[in-house]
């Protein structure tokens, strides 16, 4: 057993940690979380690198890395914010789908733009009844054979970046009465008549924006589905295991920078006539951070090495997940109270780490959930 990077998994960390500094930064973050606009130029900017393929097959023009390789990169591009990391992330799952699951015409007409940096993607899985319960959505997709097309009407909640100029939504509809087989993946294009997409006004992912959307008469052509009717809860679940053990990574990524922010301002804050850091009740906090923040990030690599050695790794990332998520807000947790006032400044970041480590025990299936499937898998 080796708890080391290779030599080339520590390269690529340094590499993607480098390129995070010099090409993004914490203000950078910071200021597209105050204005609520995507972070366009960094995205092109890691689309320019071809980090956006990482998941797509060689083939199909992309990078084909491994999960340790991806982790690494989940990681390191959270390192300033949950948010940047989820506005390259989103699209990268429904690129996946296509690249896995769809036709080569839709590979055509996707993926060279997807890995250009021009064409992003939505997933709408959420709706109004149908959150944690996810096969529960009653959103329609009927086929009009006259005009060979899918025919839309519903209601979706919390479908990040939906509202993208040019991004195309993954919609996951009802075709059938069958709970999860009732299911199928069908691309609709935001600006296609009949949607109507609308910003939330949530307090996290806010350079990503997160929408509700309404489908009324909406009307695609029948080539818009992902693999055949009935199958989209499976291919939507294809990329399960990878989009939590990314969502861990990212968690421990954030958490790494929140710890590291409170153990520098505690150390240069005198009160009392000694820094911050010299009282003993802080001290043991950011110790206890650093047992659980090393300890969340050998949970995602465990898991991460699991999937790679081509395993089953549900319940490894599930315990990732949870524990990461805790892990994040734990940190932050104590991060604002160790800032004492200037944690409630956006400009000593802490606050943001915090409303999105909260975001973490509820994004991307809750903590509960995550639960529930640890005691699955145990056999309970
Ligand atoms: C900022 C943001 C971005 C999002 N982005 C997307 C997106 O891009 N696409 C998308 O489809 N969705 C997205 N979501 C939705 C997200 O996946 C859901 O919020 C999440 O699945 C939880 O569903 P819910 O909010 O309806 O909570 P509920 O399912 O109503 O759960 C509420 C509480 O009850 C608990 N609970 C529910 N069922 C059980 C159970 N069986 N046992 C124990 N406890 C249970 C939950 O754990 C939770 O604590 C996003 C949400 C947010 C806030």
């Amino acid at each position: 057993m080796d708890f080391q990077f290779t030599d080339d998994q520590r390269l690529w960390n340094e590499t993607v940690h480098r390129f995070m500094d010099r090409e993004v930064g914490r203000e950078y973050t910071r200021e597209h979380d105050q204005s609520r606009e995507f972070p366009e130029g960094a995205y092109r900017k890691i689309a320019k690198q071809g980090w956006l393929g990482l998941l797509v097959p060689e083939r199909y023009g992309g990078v084909d890395a491994d999960p340790v390789m991806y982790a690494i990169f989940c990681e390191a591009i959270a390192k300033f914010s949950l948010d940047f990391a989820a506005c390259v992330m989103t699209s990268m799952f429904t690129a996946t789908n296509i690249s896995s699951s769809g036709t080569d015409e839709q590979r055509e007409q996707y993926l060279p733009g997807f890995l250009a940096g021009e064409r992003k993607f939505s997933i709408a899985i959420s709706e109004p009844g149908a959150g944690s319960d996810a096969a529960g959505v009653s959103t329609r997709a009927r086929l009009d054979s006259d005009t060979d097309e899918w025919v839309l009407d519903g209601n979706k909640v919390f479908c990040s970046g939906a509202h993208l100029p040019g991004a195309t939504i993954a919609v996951l509809a009802r075709t059938g009465d069958e709970r999860h087989r009732g299911l199928s993946l069908i691309l609709v294009p935001n600006d296609t008549p009949g949607v109507d997409v609308r910003k939330m006004n949530t307090i996290v992912r806010r350079s990503l924006g997160t929408t509700e959307i309404f489908f009324s008469d909406v009307r695609v052509p029948r080539t818009n589905i992902i693999g055949e009717p009935g199958q989209g809860w499976q291919i939507a679940g294809q990329h399960l295991e990878y989009e939590r053990l990314s969502l861990a990574a990212s968690y421990v990524g954030n958490a790494r920078t929140a710890l590291d922010d409170t153990i520098e301002y505690t150390k240069g804050r005198t009160q009392f006539g000694r820094p911050l850091s010299s009282f003993q009740v802080l001290k043991h906090r950011m110790a206890e951070n650093e047992c659980h923040v090393e300890a969340a990030r050998l949970l995602v690599y465990n898991a991460a090495t699991k999937m790679a050695r081509g395993e089953r790794a549900m319940k490894e990332v599930s315990m990732a997940k949870v524990f990461a998520a805790d892990t994040a807000f734990q940190t932050s947790f104590n991060g604002m109270q160790a800032l004492g006032g200037y944690a409630q400044l956006p400009e000593y970041d802490m606050e943001r780490y915090f409303r999105e480590a909260k975001h973490a025990m509820v994004g991307g299936g809750a903590n509960e959930i995550q639960r529930s499937i640890i005691a699955k898998e145990m056999g309970l």
